[in-house]
């Protein structure tokens, strides 16, 4: 069969942010041959400037870019990211770790929390993150690539070089990049060949000039000017569940060696990050607007870092939720245009990571389909459905007593598909994982049971083994993971080492 549809093969990004610039370098990579892909940007508007840390998917997206993994690291002063430690989440000095590797070993009937489980009741197992490779390394400042994914890890990054560096990939695919600030987006009178009446038509930009197309992805970050503010996409608000409306960010020097981890520390009004980078570390504060001023934000975050400030602090004002449809028309958005469920973990870049594969496996040949576009909206809600649901679990489920917005979530009513999950977790210590969901069993169990949840029971398979078998199984993995962590080099000499060969392209690229 061959494709004899109409021309459909003008593709305009509005935006070059991180998901301007990956969905062009993703799009370029693919089909830069058969489409004209221009991307409008304006340096004098700028972009978020945060969204530093990552989570292990973007592996997927760098091998389909064909991405080698040091170069990437030198031009982006990227570190490693091997989880999350979430500090005074449950309960003002208590902290848990959110590690992307898994945690002991499973039984096919039962997950290894249920073995664990029963070795805490009988005194013979140690902490849960003793059986935990990515944690323990993580706490000795340790790192190294390992076979068989013994260690599964993310980066830590600099959003603008990033961003710089899909540039440079996309522009050799051919994407053309024009500078300039979008006055107005132009729509179709009347049905003219594939568009229909009411799609866009082209982008005019302040100097006058046009820019038309068949296909427009929306990356203009909160603005949202071509789904939101042309078409009339409406906003659904997540702020009940998710009160923190504000960030303030502010970079530092760094006064330590990098350390393999994201830190997130608990406030009473919201949370607060540090991202380590090869050169700098990033922090801001998340926080609910009724319980801190934006006047006072800066002054808090600035109290709470450590180093010297390299930036000013800069406030972000945001309201998580998702647009009610992300494809409209002829129209995608991509990245903040689309939604925000908030910074918590990490998953907004990988959120425009599988927008843009998705567009690229429903790509709209010779004109829209509804059925694609009603496949690409299902989809893309059940991913920040099932995001905002774990998410949730962070607040919902803690014991802070010392404002009214950690008491609010812990009493608030949450959404039915959360509610069950911990129910199940509480009652019989059971997670299962839809196999389209990002986060996994592991991920689940270690956040219910940092945040304080401890299951009634556990599955019977455990009962099989008797103490002293228990303790060996246990002890074995223990063993394990203490030999694999005494393997590791540490975090900050091994990146140093990674990176060398290309730190002198990287630093010419960034003077440039
Ligand atoms: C506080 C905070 C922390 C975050 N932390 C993380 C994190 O740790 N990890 C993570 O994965 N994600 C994080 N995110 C999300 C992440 O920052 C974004 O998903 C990512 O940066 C993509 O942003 P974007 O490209 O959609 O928007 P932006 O970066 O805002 O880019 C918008 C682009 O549109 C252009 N534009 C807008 N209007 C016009 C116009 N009129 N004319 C021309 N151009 C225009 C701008 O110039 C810019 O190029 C965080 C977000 C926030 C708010």
């Amino acid at each position: 069969m061959t494709n004899t549809l109409q021309p459909f093969n003008r593709v305009v990004i509005a935006g070059g942010g991180t998901a301007g610039w990956m969905m062009a370098a993703l799009m370029s990579k693919l089909l830069g041959k058969q489409l004209t892909i221009k991307l409008v940007e304006s340096e004098e508007i700028g972009t978020v400037g945060v969204g530093e840390a990552t989570i292990p998917a973007l592996h997927t997206f760098h091998n389909l870019l064909g991405i080698n993994e040091a170069e990437f690291m030198a031009a982006t002063n990227a570190t490693f990211k091997l989880g999350i430690n979430f500090e005074g989440w449950k309960a003002i000095g208590e902290d848990y770790f959110h590690s992307f590797g898994s945690t002991g070993n499973d039984h096919w009937s039962a997950g290894f929390q249920h073995f664990w489980l029963k070795g805490r009741a009988a005194g013979l197992a140690r902490t849960y993150t003793d059986y935990n490779p990515e944690t323990v390394a993580a706490f000795a400042n340790r790192f190294a690539h390992l076979p068989n994914q013994a260690l599964n890890y993310a980066y830590h990054l600099d959003a603008s070089r990033y961003a710089r560096f899909l540039r440079a990939m996309s522009e050799a695919c051919g994407v053309q990049r024009i500078e300039g600030k979008i006055a107005r987006v132009l729509q179709h009178a009347a049905d003219h060949g594939a568009a229909r009446a009411g799609d866009i038509a082209a982008l005019q930009l302040a100097d006058g000039s046009r820019i038309e197309g068949d296909l427009f992805i929306d990356c203009t970050g909160f603005r949202s000017l071509l789904l939101g503010e042309t078409l009339g996409v409406g906003y659904e608000d997540w702020s009940h569940w998710l009160p923190c409306d504000r960030a303030v960010a502010v970079q530092t020097t760094s006064v330590r060696d990098a350390w393999p981890y994201t830190r997130s520390i608990a406030h009473p009004f919201g949370w607060q990050w540090r991202i380590p980078l090869q050169h700098r570390v990033g922090n801001g504060l998340v926080y609910s607007s009724k319980e801190l001023s934006d006047a006072d934000a800066p002054d808090m975050l600035s109290r709470n870092v450590e180093g010297e400030l390299i930036t000013q602090p800069r406030l972000i004002k945001f309201l998580p939720g998702q647009r009610h449809k992300v494809w409209e028309r002829n129209c995608v958005a991509v990245g903040l245009a689309g939604g925000f469920v908030e910074p918590l973990e990490s998953t907004s870049i990988h959120l425009i990571q599988r927008h843009a594969i998705r567009l690229m496996q429903l790509f709209p040949a010779g004109g829209v389909q509804q059925a694609d576009v009603d496949e690409f909206n299902l989809q893309s809600q059940r991913d920040l459905e099932h995001i905002r649901d774990f998410i949730v679990l962070h607040y919902h489920v803690n014991a802070r007593t010392d404002s009214a917005l950690w008491r609010h979530v812990r009493e608030m009513a949450l959404p039915p598909s959360l509610r069950h999950r911990i129910e199940l977790f509480r009652e019989t210590a059971r997670v299962f994982r839809p196999s389209d969901e990002l986060f996994a069993e592991n991920s689940w169990v270690q956040v219910m049971m940092g945040q304080g949840i401890t299951p009634e029971r556990y599955h019977p398979v455990a009962d099989l083994m008797g103490p002293d078998e228990l303790q060996r199984f246990l002890d074995d993995i223990r063993v394990r993971v203490q030999r694999i962590v005494g393997g590791l080099s540490t975090h900050q000499a091994y990146v140093e080492h990674l990176c060398a060969p290309f730190r002198g392209a990287a630093e010419a690229r960034a003077g440039g």
